[in-house]
């Protein structure tokens, strides 16, 4: 038997009073293409381009594999090139792609074709409009699945035109691992489920990214009020739930209180909820990125400047502790501070009172200190980069934000926090999103 035998009328199985239909000997579903175009735009605003193309493309792989599997024994095939072959057909006999060879084969490829008439890329230019590159990714990583299995090793298949991005026809070729050498590396992470992992902590951090625009925008119109109930954190998650509640009560004593975690965590978030639910609310809460700038620069943004105290102070400033005067001051990433600053620092909080740079009077201020980082401390502490008298006058109380990873009850949550943030700022521009709660 040929590839081209497959026949439609026999492979379809159906009762015309409905009830469960076969195609091939399988439970198929008839499925409205655009559906599947609204997932696909669910899934690429929920997890990113790239986290969406994963999904869609180990789906791909998955069901190219199976299929390839289902075929072998299926059909006496007159020779192995045939069973190859059906896989294509099989497509465009379901109506996804209309699956053709090029007049001119390249020999030395082992697998191309033309694609006519894919959905989704039909779905991708409906949706989402036109893409900067190929979006065929189920379909890819079906015949890239369907091949390994009649292959017995890796075959990777890559979309060199497609519809979407504005070609005539969406166009593919085959290769084993091997031939494609170091040309496949850059596709080689949409087949593997750590790019999905990527795209939670790419939405963890726009998360971040709407958060602060949100913040710049309220402050803008002079209405920087803190926010209600937990600062925006998202706590589903027995660990979440667990720093809360300590930070809850470690806000009502006026203690420093360091907070680690690594990047992303939320730990801004956490101080600002230490500050919202302190006495100190109604003060100012001002957060400071320690790493994010020169130390001379960062000690006059601490401690203010004299008129003259160096080329461009051309007036008396305060600085960010009397900016924070009866309210909360976070130090963020306070693991990156130099030495002579730690020493500034850890002189502030003994005294309780700041220097401006070039004057020779303190200013006493009234501050609760709180500083986070995402480096292990007590390690820079060991290896002498980091004071340890300082370090235990930071860490009265320690919080530790776990990552998402260690909370994934968390992560739906977020994403649709991020969703709903999104969608507001941009006021829905593209319409309603179908599906969302
Ligand atoms: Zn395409």
């Amino acid at each position: 038997m040929k590839a081209s035998d497959l026949d439609l009328r026999e492979l379809l199985e159906l009762d015309p009073k409905g009830g469960v239909l076969r195609f091939a000997g399988q439970r198929s579903l008839l499925f409205d293409a655009v559906a599947l175009g609204l997932l696909r735009r669910e899934l690429i605003q929920l997890l990113g381009q790239a986290g969406a193309r994963g999904v869609l493309t180990r789906f791909g792989y998955a069901h190219g594999w199976r299929t390839a599997e289902t075929l072998k024994s299926a059909f006496p095939w007159d020779d192995e090139s045939e069973w190859k072959r059906a896989g294509g057909r099989l497509h465009t006999l379901q109506g996804l792609v209309v699956v053709e060879m090029p007049a001119h084969q390249r020999t030395h490829l082992l697998a191309e074709s033309l694609w006519q008439d894919s959905y989704e890329a039909e779905q991708h230019l409906l949706q989402l409009g036109r893409s900067e590159e190929p979006v065929c990714w189920t379909l890819t990583g079906f015949a890239s699945g369907y091949l390994s299995f009649c292959n017995g090793g890796e075959v990777y298949c890559v979309e060199e035109r497609c519809r979407a991005k504005g070609d005539a026809v969406c166009s593919v070729v085959g290769r084993t691992r091997e031939e494609w050498g170091a040309e496949i590396e850059t596709h080689l992470p949409f087949y593997d489920r750590a790019c999905l992992e990527g795209a939670l902590d790419r939405v963890a951090t726009e998360l971040k990214q709407v958060e602060q625009r949100l913040r710049a925008r309220k402050k803008a119109l002079g209405a920087d009020a803190p926010d209600t109930n937990t600062s925006g954190l998202i706590a589903h998650s027995d660990a979440m739930l667990r720093v809360i509640d300590l930070a809850r009560r470690v806000a009502k004593v006026d203690s420093t209180v360091l907070v680690t975690g690594e990047s992303g965590v939320g730990k801004e978030r956490l101080a600002r909820l230490i500050h919202d639910e302190s006495t100190r609310t109604g003060g100012p809460f001002v957060a400071i990125n320690c790493g994010a700038m020169p130390e001379t620069l960062l000690e006059s943004e601490l401690f203010g400047h004299a008129k003259g105290a160096f080329t461009g102070a051309t007036q008396d400033r305060p600085g960010l502790f009397e900016a924070a005067n009866g309210g909360t001051l976070l130090l963020d990433e306070i693991g990156e501070v130099s030495a002579p600053m730690q020493v500034k620092l850890l002189r502030t909080l003994q005294e309780r009172e700041v220097r401006r740079v070039g004057e020779n009077k303190n200013r006493k201020v009234d501050v609760r200190v709180l500083a986070a980082t995402n480096r292990d401390l007590l390690t820079e502490v060991h290896a002498a980069r980091f004071r340890q008298d300082l370090y235990y006058r930071l860490r009265v109380v320690e919080l530790r934000v776990p990552p998402l990873r260690e909370r994934r009850a968390d992560v739906l949550a977020l994403a649709r926090t991020f969703l709903k943030a999104a969608c507001r700022l941009s006021r829905c521009s593209t319409g309603s999103i179908p599906f969302s709660s």
